[in-house]
């Protein structure tokens, strides 16, 4: 067990609250990731059960399989919705102190020109699921 963890947007219109576990952060390179955030997305994830949010959350749909959750205030980036039991969340929105440690690289193949990767963590060139658990992102 792990005491819950919260977190919200940059204005404080959305909210969340994490009950469980929440995987290692993961950092993705990949096109639509580097569009939405700005950069690259750093995201933990936690099973959706126990995430509870509060606030009116937009949904982009960035892909046939998967949603990305924004403030529709702020634009604060949350969340990345996809297949499977998990949902991803931005790291960079979680309150202090996380207890997380970024712990690899993905879609490292399609990161940005302007910045290197040397923090010697694992890099993987496309999705790499022992980083994530996780399908691609989209
Ligand atoms: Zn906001
Ligand atoms: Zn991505």
């Amino acid at each position: 067990m792990s005491a819950a963890r919260t977190g919200g947007c940059l204005c404080g219109a959305v909210t969340y609250r994490v009950a469980g576990e929440l995987r290692p952060v993961i950092a993705c390179h990949c096109v639509q990731c580097r569009k939405t955030s700005g950069h690259h997305v750093a995201a933990t994830s936690a099973h959706r059960e126990d995430v509870r949010v509060s606030g009116e959350v937009r949904w982009y749909r960035s892909s046939d399989t998967a949603r990305r959750g924004f403030c529709p205030v702020c634009g604060s980036n949350l969340f990345w919705d996809g297949p499977g039991t998990h949902l991803s969340i931005f790291a960079g929105t979680l309150d202090s102190p996380t207890g997380l440690r970024l712990a690899g690289h993905i879609f490292c193949a399609d990161k940005g020109d302007y910045y290197g990767i040397a923090d010697g963590l694992p890099q993987a060139a496309e999705d790499d699921p022992d980083l994530t658990t996780q399908v691609p992102c989209g």
